[in-house]
């Protein structure tokens, strides 16, 4: 299938075509009809398919029509909500590209950076805002955004928007834009939360699912390493000397580890950079273009900061931790072996993850390559580490402080 066969205009072909895309995306294909018709559409797939330009294209069409209100009456007629700033800045950099030759103007506003240059933009008018939810809500309290008129909300990434706690601001949002509305829904998993958001704001939706996140990227080779815990740092920086070449993304569970191991590659002279939650905007943005202009080829990230993020051409990806969700190793092994390129995975499974490695296999229905020839071999009956805490059972439960629990870091 073409992009013409689905019906997109001629400014819209061209855009695409100077983008270098050939052809709709699975997702893109089925995805674009719906919306066109004006449904609602729940559309699940894995990162990397191409949701953005699912949402993206057909908006810009469908309002591609009154696109020639004078600038300050353009009125905010499509609202998508993306629950980080690098992801809505991704999701503005598409609508720019797309929308080069139409007269729809779009602008994108994000907490973390300073608000009034993006009120200047906003009184100058838009057709098309993306925004994360807090900045929006808080816009909107100070009469700069008008949410009246709007057509059509997106929710990109709704998994992720409710991992990161913003059910509560979504439905705000929702209510606050006209009953009479188009809502698009994607996510790249759709656990419970996300369905039972889905039933309470979308009507009758059409629902999409691509590619069941079970299927492991054929084209990418898993390697299973045994390794005791504690050297795991020491098996990561032999494969880097000896083995892993080019550009790779490393997963680590807590930012801590990502820290952690970011400063040992450095001190081995590694170009390395990284992602977590805590770190600033402006931080995450220049880790980002290190990575993308290759001043850097390792980055280190958590899961919940690399959803999402649009990082393709990896040559290899290393689960420094295992991921207790199955799924989560298919979306991370997913990342390498993209475009018809092989890729290939590196997986540090220490004792007490074995019974991860047990139910990934399950999941993906297959066993997973064991590498043995590599110098810190696990000993096969070794037991997991149980870290002793003086005077405490690791059985107690609950002998956390109510004060201590809230202090408690978001983990990502
Ligand atoms: P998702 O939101 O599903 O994770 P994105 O929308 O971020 O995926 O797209 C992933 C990558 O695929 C981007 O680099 C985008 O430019 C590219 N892409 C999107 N559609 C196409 C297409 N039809 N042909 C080729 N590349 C595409
Ligand atoms: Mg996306």
């Amino acid at each position: 299938m073409s992009f013409k066969d689905l019906q997109l205009n001629r400014p819209l072909l061209r855009a695409i075509a100077e983008s270098g895309y050939n052809e709709p995306t699975l997702v893109q294909e089925k995805t674009i009809p719906f919306v066109l018709e004006g449904r609602d559409v729940i559309t699940s797939a894995q990162t990397g398919t191409g949701k953005t330009a699912a949402f993206a294209l057909p908006i810009l069409q469908l309002f591609f029509d009154n696109q020639d209100a004078p600038k300050r009456g353009k009125k905010i007629k499509a609202l998508i909500i993306s629950p980080t700033r690098e992801l809505a800045i991704q999701i503005e950099d598409n609508f720019k590209k797309y929308s080069k030759y139409t007269n729809l103007r779009s602008t994108v506003i994000f907490g973390g950076a300073s608000i009034e240059p993006q009120i200047e933009v906003l009184k100058k008018g838009v057709d098309i805002l993306i925004a994360t939810p807090g900045r929006l809500l808080d816009l909107h309290k100070q009469d700069i955004v008008n949410l009246d008129f709007v057509e059509t909300l997106v929710l990109d990434e709704a998994d992720l928007m409710l991992d990161m706690g913003f059910i509560d601001d979504v439905k705000k949002i929702e209510r606050l834009c006209p009953d009479e509305k188009q809502v698009l829904l994607f996510s790249a998993t759709m656990p419970f939360k996300v369905e039972q958001l889905a039933n309470t704001i979308l009507k009758n939706p059409e629902r999409i699912e691509v590619s069941p996140t079970s299927s492991a990227a054929k084209s990418v080779s898993q390697l299973l390493f045994y390794v005791p815990k504690p050297k795991k740092i020491e098996l990561c920086l032999h494969l880097l000397r000896n083995t892993i070449k080019g550009n790779m993304l490393i997963f680590r569970r807590t930012k801590y580890g990502v820290e952690k191991l970011e400063q040992t590659l450095l001190k081995n002279g590694y170009k390395v950079e990284s992602f977590h939650g805590d770190k600033t905007q402006s931080d995450r943005q220049a880790a980002l273009n290190q990575f993308k202009n290759g001043e850097a080829n390792i980055l280190i990230a958590t899961d919940v900061a690399a959803r999402g993020i649009d990082i393709d051409d990896l040559d290899a990806v290393i689960n420094f931790d295992i991921p207790n969700i199955p799924e989560t190793y298919v979306h991370r092994i997913g990342r390498t072996g993209r475009a018809g390129k092989s890729g290939m995975s590196y997986s540090f499974c220490s004792a007490d993850e074995k019974t991860y490695i047990k139910s990934i296999q399950q999941l993906i229905q297959k066993e997973i390559a064991i590498e043995e020839e590599h110098p810190y071999l696990l000993d096969p009956k070794a037991k997991p580490e149980v870290h002793k805490k003086q005077g405490g059972s690791k059985h107690k439960k609950g002998r956390k402080s109510e004060a201590s629990k809230k202090k408690k870091k978001r983990w990502y």
